[in-house]
């Protein structure tokens, strides 16, 4: 499952943006449904500051 560490992100919105899912919500932190997430990565690899990381 895909996790965010509220420590590192910014709230940039990128990661928002590229969702193909719209899995991604910004409230006062970033919101992860990963009841829609596909697992693309995606967010992953844009996020500049590193902070979302995919589990298993
Ligand atoms: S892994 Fe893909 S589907 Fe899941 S939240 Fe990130 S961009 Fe969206
Ligand atoms: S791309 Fe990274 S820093 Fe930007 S909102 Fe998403 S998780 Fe936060």
């Amino acid at each position: 499952m895909l996790k965010v560490d509220e420590k590192n992100c910014d709230q940039c919105g990128s990661c928002i943006s590229i969702c193909p899912s719209d899995s991604l919500i910004l409230t006062d932190v970033l919101k992860i449904n990963n009841q829609t997430c596909l697992r693309c990565g995606k967010c992953v690899k844009i996020c500049p500051f590193g902070a979302l990381t995919m589990e298993k």
